[in-house]
């Protein structure tokens, strides 16, 4: 099966299994694990805080970043459909009573700092107490402009806000502007990366930040039930993913590309403009694509639903693999 409804679906490959199968374990709780201190060690070097920690996923390492920076009627402005707001099953605010301010993001993926200002509470006893801006990079497969960066950095300090990154696909962004993932990270306070996405980790996320709120993340971690023991044999894939998987996201962002070309000139769909910044492509169908995922399932295709489709690209997915989607969707919309 082709499977393009996420790139959380990449599986280990025999490589990756190898390093699993081989890596040396310990305790995590004691802090004893040597796969799991190394993989926290590289990668806090890499995108160039004093200290990580191996979460068990992304929504767990948002989730900590959150409770760390925020006690009980604080509050972080978030986008309204980003992950640490929408899609992490109200965490923040069933354990950590903090109230979100969900604001729309732009067409480019960023939070227009005007509007975010306009949030910002005044210290006043009606009020939450305004404390964390919250981004995502890429956001929507988009990557955020580097001066818009630069903006909201200044912004924060400006502010006095705390300052976190959902960089699930920070290292897609890297990549596709072709710099240091760590130039994307330093003037956050904690950057959350995804090893199981399109770096194809079986399980586990990275919280990156200062040494003193890794400490702090890492009792919250304890706490939600999270510290793991002999958690090397998962943190081997991320190393794994970390060396090997990265530069290759190139070819996902090509593929997205060329999927979006060869859809193009199917008169009955839309492309969205903002696909294929990286691995992503948005595909509108209207009514003429129901029945498109049943037919598409039947040419060894999964896609998820019809109208708004989104379609991503990741290493278990080829050239040649892009090319009988490209085909199949002709088929379809011909037929
Ligand atoms: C996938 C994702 C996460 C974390 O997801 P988990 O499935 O919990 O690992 C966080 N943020 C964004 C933007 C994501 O796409």
């Amino acid at each position: 099966m082709i499977d393009l409804r996420s790139d959380t679906v990449t599986k280990p490959d025999a490589s990756m299994r190898a390093c699993m199968a081989e890596a040396q374990v310990g305790d995590d709780v004691y802090g004893e694990d040597p796969t799991v201190n190394r993989l926290q060690a590289i990668a806090a070097e890499m995108i160039g805080t004093e200290d990580a920690l191996f979460c068990s996923s992304g929504t767990q390492s948002n989730l900590l970043a959150l409770l760390t920076h925020c006690g009980r009627g604080d509050e972080y402005i978030v986008g309204q459909t980003a992950h640490t707001y929408k899609y992490e099953a109200g965490g923040a605010a069933v354990l950590g009573s903090i109230q979100p301010q969900p604001l729309e993001f732009e067409t480019d993926g960023t939070l227009d700092l005007g509007r975010v200002e306009a949030h910002i509470k005044p210290i006043d006893d009606h009020f939450a107490k305004t404390t964390l801006l919250c981004l995502e990079n890429t956001q929507g497969g988009k990557v955020l402009p580097m001066n818009y960066m630069e903006n909201a950095a200044q912004f924060v300090e400006q502010h006095q806000l705390k300052f976190h990154l959902d960089g699930a696909r920070v290292f897609n962004a890297a990549v596709k502007l072709g710099i240091d993932a760590k130039d994307i990270a330093a003037p956050f306070d904690t950057i959350s990366v995804c090893l199981s996405k399109g770096l194809g980790a079986p399980v586990g996320s990275i919280l990156c930040g200062s040494r003193d709120m890794i400490k702090l993340a890492r009792r919250w971690r304890k706490m939600l039930g999270g510290g793991m023991r002999q958690a090397g044999i998962l943190a081997a894939a991320g190393i794994y993913a970390l060396q090997n998987n990265i530069e290759r996201l190139s070819v996902d962002h090509e593929n997205a590309s060329i999927l979006a070309d060869g859809l193009s000139s199917i008169d009955e769909i839309e492309i969205s403009p903002d696909s294929a910044s990286t691995n992503m492509v948005f595909v509108r169908t209207g009514k003429r694509g129901s029945g498109l995922s049943t037919f598409m399932m039947e040419h060894g295709i999964l896609i998820n639903g019809y109208d708004n489709l989104r379609l991503v690209t990741h290493l278990d997915v080829s050239r040649k693999d892009i090319e009988r989607v490209i085909e199949s969707f002709h088929a379809f919309f011909k037929a």
